[in-house]
């Protein structure tokens, strides 16, 4: 199985385009160590042929240009593409906005909770993807799914399963009732597998709380992408960027007592890689304090085109 890392920022990407913070200055500037990033999302395929990308980032054309075996073949049909599905984890601008880079009436299956291929019903601009073209798939709760594109399988099976989160931030409950609204569905995480080869990994991009049934899940996987949004809870304040916690935006923290960290210590997972890093982390610069602890926890920060083979 070939995963490619398309991109491992949060929303915004890194650098921000209205952010001055000292990370998107120096990301900006081209400091050493302040690698640009886009926003989250990797591409799996089973064959190095045909991909299934994982969320439809806003970046996805620059991504797509950045990761050739992404691109449009000159294989003699002149409209073509290899990406066969895109499998959605959330309502998110930066989950679902890319695939409006997808019209042009090529092919391919978009897979999504019952919640998210709600919103994408409801805001009109998503029938720019012609539904003669692009079919709509739910993904059921705790049921492996075979994902499909048009000439057929992909050799990738995907488990989707609810996880602590935040339904997003333009659908939130304005009366702000329990969990702004919240409901099952909005934020999910996946077991991704391709069963030829017995090969599987977890992809969390989004994660409120590491649960009993999220560590039972996860205990003893080969690999986990994981939700890297903030180092501390409170970076967003502390910063002056934004009045709203990690807590509140629905992502827990990488370090503290009830951070990722921690979580994971005992959960003997042999490759932890962070992804939907938010511009603010201070892991961003490769040689802060920050980034050498998380490093010696067994961590990786992801980085746009980090590539992992199973
Ligand atoms: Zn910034």
């Amino acid at each position: 199985m070939y995963i490619r890392i398309l991109g491992s920022a949060a929303g915004g990407g890194f650098p921000q385009w209205n952010c001055s913070c000292q990370n998107c200055s120096s990301a900006r500037a081209g400091r050493p160590g302040f690698r640009p990033r886009t926003q989250t999302s990797i591409a799996v395929s089973a064959d190095g042929d045909s991909w299934a990308i994982f969320n439809a980032s806003p970046d996805l054309r620059q991504q797509i240009n950045e990761n050739p075996a992404l691109g449009s073949k000159a294989d003699g049909r002149l409209r073509n593409s290899p990406i066969k599905a895109a499998v959605i984890t959330g309502g998110d601008i930066d989950f679902i906005a890319g695939l409006l880079h997808l019209r042009e009436l090529e092919p391919f299956t978009v897979y999504a909770s019952r919640r998210v291929l709600d919103t994408l019903a409801a805001n009109s601009v998503f029938n720019v993807l012609d539904g003669k073209a692009v079919g709509r798939r739910e993904l059921p709760f705790d049921k492996p799914v075979d994902i499909e594109g048009p000439a057929g399988p992909l050799g990738i099976r995907v488990e989707c399963f609810d996880v602590p989160g935040k339904v997003a931030l333009y659908l939130e409950d304005a009366a702000g009732g329990p969990g702004f609204g919240t409901h099952k569905g909005d934020t999910i995480g996946l077991k991704i597998s391709a069963p030829a080869s017995g090969k599987h990994f977890f992809y969390i991009p989004g994660c409120a709380r590491v649960d009993a049934p999220l560590a039972s899940r996860i205990q003893g996987a080969p690999l986990v992408f994981f939700d890297g949004t903030l180092f501390t809870d409170d970076e967003m304040l502390k910063q002056g960027l934004m009045p709203k916690t990690g807590a509140r935006m629905g992502h827990m923290s990488m370090s503290g007592p009830d951070g990722t960290i921690t979580a994971f210590e005992r959960l003997g997972v042999a490759r932890k890689i962070f992804v939907h890093i938010n511009n603010s982390n201070p892991v961003l610069d490769d040689n802060s304090p920050e980034r050498k602890a998380v490093e010696a926890a067994g961590w990786t920060v992801g980085e746009d085109g980090m590539e992992v083979r199973l």
